[in-house]
């Protein structure tokens, strides 16, 4: 499933050849994926300028202008979904359901299991932030807004161990199992450990130790930027040199003991428990 960091390599392949781009048609093969796609769009989005492709969590929200339409495309890539640039003319295949043609390429989005979403919010770019689907969202984790002691504050009012806190997308957007559990082995703290029991210090390190993991993660994919977007490849998931993920009983980088494996909120967690306080 495409996370954070792959939503946010996709939207550095795309941006650049959208941006400044008008929209020359829409082609809509499914009625619905994960919610139905706005019929509309087929008549609002042709001559459209875009102007700015986003990202807010896992959404991809591509701004779109011309003289009497404003609104902001929002793209989810959902489980399985990927974007890529394709000749106008290239022959669809069977998951690929929407297509939105540019001069000269077309991209196209493919998503065989349709969990993904293809919607539209009209209004000015900061005006999609009042979508349902976004409006629920918390903290963006590569925001300057999130620190330490926001995220001390933050956890200070949750009750339970803190790595499900962690990867709560109420509070912060984009911190799956492979982030959460990496974040916590970087900056030493157990999974198990009380949330609202860290201190600010500690939140400190975990902040930094997550903005960190995302960013040598999106760092890892930048470097195959134009396979990306431009092969037929799925969005396939980037190699992370994983410190404790899926290495249970594997020895720790760091002391050499045993990495352990446990369940939490019906997710596996992997910690080092000599490491991890
Ligand atoms: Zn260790």
């Amino acid at each position: 499933m495409p996370e954070l960091p792959e939503v946010e390599v996709c939207r550095r392949g795309i941006a650049p050849e959208l941006e400044g781009e008008v929209v020359r048609a829409i082609v809509q093969r499914a009625a619905k994926l994960r919610q139905p796609i706005p019929g509309e769009l087929r008549e609002l989005l042709p001559g459209c300028r875009i102007v700015a492709v986003r990202r807010r969590g896992k959404y991809l929200l591509i701004d779109c202008r011309r003289a009497g339409v404003e609104g902001t495309l929002i793209i989810h890539l959902g489980m399985s979904g990927n974007l890529r640039f394709v000749p106008a003319d290239l022959p669809p295949e069977k998951h690929d359901h929407f297509d939105l043609v540019l001069p000269g390429q077309t991209l196209r989005f493919a998503d065989p299991r349709r969990f993904g979403v293809v919607l539209w919010q009209p209004g000015a770019p900061a005006t999609v932030e009042q979508h349902p689907l976004l409006a629920i969202l918390g903290i963006e984790p590569l925001a300057d807004e999130f620190t330490g002691d926001w995220l001390h504050a933050a956890l200070a009012r949750r009750h339970g161990p803190v790595k499900p806190v962690l990867m709560d997308s109420h509070m912060v957007v984009g911190i799956g199992n492979i982030y959460a559990a990496e974040s916590l082995f970087r900056a030493g703290i157990s999974p198990l450990r009380a949330a609202s029991r860290i201190s600010r210090l500690r939140c400190a390190s975990l902040v930094d130790a997550i903005r960190a993991t995302l960013s040598d993660a999106i760092a890892a994919g930048g470097s195959s930027i134009r396979d990306y977007v431009h092969s037929d490849g799925g969005a396939g998931c980037f190699q992370i040199q994983a410190g404790v993920y899926d290495r249970a009983g594997e020895p720790c980088l760091r002391c050499g003991g045993a990495i352990r494996q446990i369940r939490q909120g019906g997710r596996s967690t992997y910690y080092c428990p000599a490491c991890q306080r």
